[in-house]
């Protein structure tokens, strides 16, 4: 029985200079500062894991929960923790980034993984823009571009509405834009190249350092997009949006409405982002609602949930 609990887990807070409020405002979170850009829900990074709150792993971290009981996840035989599930609040621009590959940061960065991510646009304003791709053909062109800061010729810009997914794989110069609340679901990873900060200065009055070599040596060029069709399915009691299944995850948005029925087979990440429903396995019953994050372990046989919400679920 012990093995088929979820495990919901505190996530941890970071503060960033395009942080804001929302994760307390709309998320209920009690946040440290009022400049908070990050909640790391779902992590097994070291830069910040989460700790186990119920059940007999409470106060363990989902880095000691891997190494300790690889059975709850499949008995998976390697290393690392391999997801990590965030909610983003930019108050501001991000700066314009890109991530490298699993090959150039197991080289560059002392093994760290790579870094594949994806969004799903929870809320934004009115007019909210991310920054996409670019528009260089070549890479001489891609560097004059940067040289001469030409940002608005050389960046793609693409306006967004809550409820838009991007898969953003490693190699995409991007940027999450000002008034944009995301959930992302990313490789474990905390391996960023910054191409572009909008000369901000931070609180120490210094500008942010910048990567130019490293993002202009792992940036597709020329950019393109990728092909991603969410795939729709309706189960009794809820409605199934696969976003992407790729080599690194598969995320997919669950909208329950009703009582709904699971199969419970490979470990999944999961993340309450709208309302709230009553989760039961193995014939217990634990409640969940916006804000929550858990993890179902492998093979708890079947489960389901049953309310009126909306959760973004991962698996590898
Ligand atoms: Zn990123």
């Amino acid at each position: 029985m012990l093995m088929k609990q979820p495990l919901f887990l505190d996530p941890v807070f970071k503060e960033r200079i395009w942080g804001g409020t929302a994760l307390k405002t709309q998320f209920g979170y009690e946040i440290p500062s009022d400049q908070v850009g990050e909640c790391w829900a779902i992590s097994a990074h070291p830069n910040g894991p989460s700790i186990v709150k119920n059940g007999p792993y409470a106060g363990k971290t989902l880095i000691e929960l891997w190494e300790e009981e690889p059975a709850l996840f499949g008995n998976p035989g390697t290393d690392v923790f391999p997801l990590l599930t965030k909610i983003l609040d930019a108050n501001t621009d991000l700066s314009v980034q890109v991530h490298p590959d699993d090959a150039y940061a197991k080289e560059h960065e002392n093994g760290e993984l790579g870094k594949t991510e994806c969004w799903y646009i929870v809320d934004c304003k009115e007019g909210a823009e991310i920054v996409f791709g670019h528009h260089a053909q070549t890479k001489d062109e891609f560097k004059r571009q940067i040289e001469k800061g030409n940002w608005s010729q050389l960046l793609r810009k693409e306006k967004i509405a809550p409820g838009d997914f991007f898969y953003v794989p490693s190699g995409t110069i991007h940027a999450i834009g000002e008034g944009t609340v995301v959930l992302e679901t990313q490789q474990s990873s905390d391996t960023t190249y910054r191409l572009y900060d909008y000369d901000r200065v931070g609180q120490d009055g210094e500008l942010r350092e910048l990567h130019i070599d490293k993002s202009v040596a792992v940036s597709t060029i020329p950019h393109h997009d990728p092909a991603i069709t969410p795939l729709k399915k309706e189960i009794t009691g809820a409605m199934i949006t696969t976003f992407v299944e790729s080599a690194y995850f598969t995320v997919c948005k669950w909208e329950i409405d009703g009582k709904a029925t699971f199969e419970g087979s490979k470990y999944l990440l999961g993340s309450v982002i709208e309302g709230k429903a009553t989760l039961t396995v193995a014939g217990e019953s634990y409640p969940v609602r916006k804000g929550d994050h858990f993890i179902l372990p492998e093979n708890t046989g079947e489960f389901t949930l049953e309310g009126e919400a909306m959760l973004i679920v991962s698996h590898e």
